[in-house]
């Protein structure tokens, strides 16, 4: 299983980080829109194709603001069937709101529009695996979600607090990517926008007992660029646990 991590930053993009968009190119799967989905076409049209079935974490605008972006390839034929999976509420603002005519007046025609079961953890046969899903805590929620296919395991759980129902949904994955949007000292901001703080996940981390740990949708200007949340202060991290950066590639 090779994963991409196409963008790495919370909340607005920086020098170093478009907003999250997480690609496994030779299966066409896409987790989330954020700046980064410009980057998604060629790295499709590289591995040969042209499908793409994207899952959607939720709205909040980092996570969607992609979907404007790849309509030359839709119209060179590079691209030629967006399915977007996710929440039927975000899906149905998504149209409404980012595809306003007032905002973008054209929704691409090869986009379609696939509400998720409506229940609060299910899973979903798609890109020659099982996707799963659950709801995660987060103003309006969001999905942590678990793609596993050929023996292997990916969780990918961002926009939300460090829960301990995910220690059990993600246990014992290949990879475990999850978000640290702030370094230690923010607590009241996470707590406030239903992000997290670095020890929590740490600690998280830990519980999960994953090979290899990543954190992902890190927030600019809150700490050293090259450090975004401090891990280099921490004595005794979880093992092979690193802050993911654009362009990293990992191979499950
Ligand atoms: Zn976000
Ligand atoms: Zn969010």
């Amino acid at each position: 299983m090779n994963v991409e991590f196409l963008g790495t930053g919370g909340y607005h993009p920086d020098a170093h980080r478009h907003t999250t968009c997480v690609l496994l190119p030779d299966r066409g799967l896409c987790i989330d829109a954020g700046s980064a989905f410009f980057r998604a076409p060629d790295r499709l049209s590289e591995h040969g194709v042209t499908e793409l079935d994207l899952v959607l974490t939720h709205a909040h605008l980092d996570h969607i603001v992609g979907l404007t972006f790849p309509l030359v390839h839709i119209e060179r034929g590079t691209l030629t069937a967006v399915r977007i999976h996710g929440r039927k509420k975000k899906l149905d603002a998504v149209r409404e709101h980012l595809f306003a005519n007032d905002l973008f007046p054209i929704i691409p025609q090869v986009y379609e529009w696939l509400p998720l079961p409506d229940v609060e953890s299910g899973s979903l046969d798609v890109a020659g695996g099982t996707l799963h899903f659950r709801e995660q805590t987060h103003p309006g929620g969001s999905l942590g979600l678990r793609f596993d296919a050929d023996g292997k395991r990916f969780a990918f759980c961002t926009d939300t607090v460090p829960e301990a129902a995910t220690a059990d949904f993600a246990a014992d994955a290949d990879l475990f990517a999850h978000e640290c949007n702030f370094p230690d000292g923010w607590e009241d901001l996470g707590a406030r926008t239903g992000h997290s703080t670095l020890t929590p996940t740490l600690d998280l981390a830990r519980q999960v007992r994953a090979k290899r740990t990543l954190l992902v949708h890190v927030s600019p200007g809150a700490c050293d660029p090259a450090d975004p949340v401090g891990l280099g202060d921490v004595t005794n991290p979880p093992p092979f646990t690193a802050v993911a950066v654009d362009g990293l590639q990992a191979t499950l």
